[in-house]
């Protein structure tokens, strides 16, 4: 038994200088990161964090790591304009988009790079965006659950109020309930509606119903599109922003990109809004080997992310062999991640938990979470070890 000598937060008298509504929030449950601290001999298939199973390849870690000893001075400050680094991506952003540029194009279609601010991951991003549009009573957020959690969580430690409603039984948002809660809303009104695209935990994108919806949002409602898991499924809104300025997508370099470990998440929007979370951003937000880092993939995306087909199989082929399972529900994904839920058991919350512990401790970590169980595509060899765990469990229940 180790002994802890850090104080339980949740027995302790609250502070008196501590704002009251903290106490009763409950916070996003990280995960543990790395093999530090873990007590169990076996190594465990991490599938529950939806992050890319491959590393950066060795040359790419080298090249970084020489960059590193090279060429970042670590007594200065990094670049707090970032500005390198947001042509690469606007680049990346028109070009994955399918939008035209260059002078035969006018260059009228394509992503500028003052249309995009980059956060340390786009959780940084999100909190900006309400800091921008919802603090000191200012404004509400919709959500439609089961989504990510973030977004309510960080509303609640900036005392913004959530509105969540439900999802249709497919996982689409219920349109009409966010209508009705879009116009109930006397004060506060909702200023900020969460749409992801594939939504996680469910793993479906968007559809032509709830785009239409969005379309027709009035101005004065912001739409942050989050596009986190973009490369797997290859479909964006970004072409419509230009139509649509109170549109923002968000992205990430944490999922297909290989980057996690190094917190770069990017928006891209009008560039007013833009100038307005760089405003309100902490000058110096990302260390320079992060900058680097983000740089580097950008210039090798053609190679890393041809991974994406293998991930993408290996997704259908996981929905088939756990789609077998008669204890399960699957959904489709377009995602890198499946969406599950346990079926013909009489307390199907706990029977979860208990699953996702016990597979644990046969070596794969899942995610329960929203009412399911979410379960990341990993490597050929992780993905046979999840279905053949899971096959093997589930005759216990
Ligand atoms: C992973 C994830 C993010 C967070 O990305 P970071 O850039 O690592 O902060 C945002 N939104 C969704 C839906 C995600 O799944």
């Amino acid at each position: 038994m180790t002994t802890t000598h850090s104080p339980n937060p949740s027995v302790a008298t609250p502070l008196p200088f501590i704002r009251s509504e903290l106490a009763s929030l409950q916070a996003y449950t990280p995960h543990p990161g790395g093999t530090e601290g873990q007590s169990v001999a076996i190594s465990i298939d991490r599938v529950d964090t939806n992050e890319n199973p491959y590393d950066l390849p060795l040359e790419l870690k080298q090249k970084l790591a020489q960059m590193w000893v090279e060429a970042i001075e670590s007594n200065r400050y990094p670049d707090g304009g970032h500005q390198r680094l947001k042509a690469e991506i606007a680049a990346y952003v028109t070009e994955s988009a399918g939008l035209s540029v260059g002078a035969a194009a006018g260059n009228e279609d394509g992503i500028l790079p003052s249309q995009i601010s980059v956060g340390n991951g786009s959780d940084e991003l999100l909190r900006s965006i309400l800091i921008a549009t919802c603090v000191g009573g200012a404004g509400s957020i919709l959500v439609a659950a089961p989504t990510f959690s973030m977004y309510g969580i960080l509303a609640q430690t900036l005392g913004i109020p959530v509105v969540s409603i439900d999802r249709t039984a497919n996982f689409e948002v219920d349109v009409t309930a966010a209508q009705t809660a879009i116009s109930d809303r006397q004060a506060a009104p909702i200023r900020v509606v969460f749409m992801v695209h594939p939504n996680s935990p469910t793993g479906n994108a968007l559809s032509a119903t709830e785009l239409d919806w969005m379309r027709g949002l009035p101005t004065d409602i912001l739409v942050v599109i989050d596009e986190a898991y973009f490369e797997f499924s290859q479909q964006t809104v970004v072409a419509e922003l230009a139509s649509h300025p109170n549109w923002i997508v968000l992205r990430t370099f944490s999922k297909a990109f290989r980057l996690a470990a190094h917190r770069v998440g990017y928006a891209v929007g009008h560039p007013q809004l833009i100038a307005t979370l760089e405003q309100v951003r902490l000058p110096y937000n990302l260390p320079s080997i992060s900058l680097a880092a983000a740089e580097l993939v950008l210039q090798h995306r053609l190679a890393l992310l041809a991974v994406l087909p293998e991930i993408t199989n290996e997704r259908d082929r996981l929905f088939v062999a756990l789609s077998k399972f008669d204890a399960l529900k699957v959904w489709r994904s377009d995602a890198n991640f499946l969406y599950v839920r346990m079926l013909g058991v009489e307390n199907a919350e706990l029977a979860m938990a208990q699953l996702v512990a016990k597979l644990k401790i046969h070596g794969t970590s899942i995610r329960h979470t929203g009412g399911g169980l979410r379960i990341s595509i990993g490597s050929p060899a992780e993905n046979d070890r999840t279905i053949a765990r899971i096959g093997d469990l589930l005759g216990s229940f």
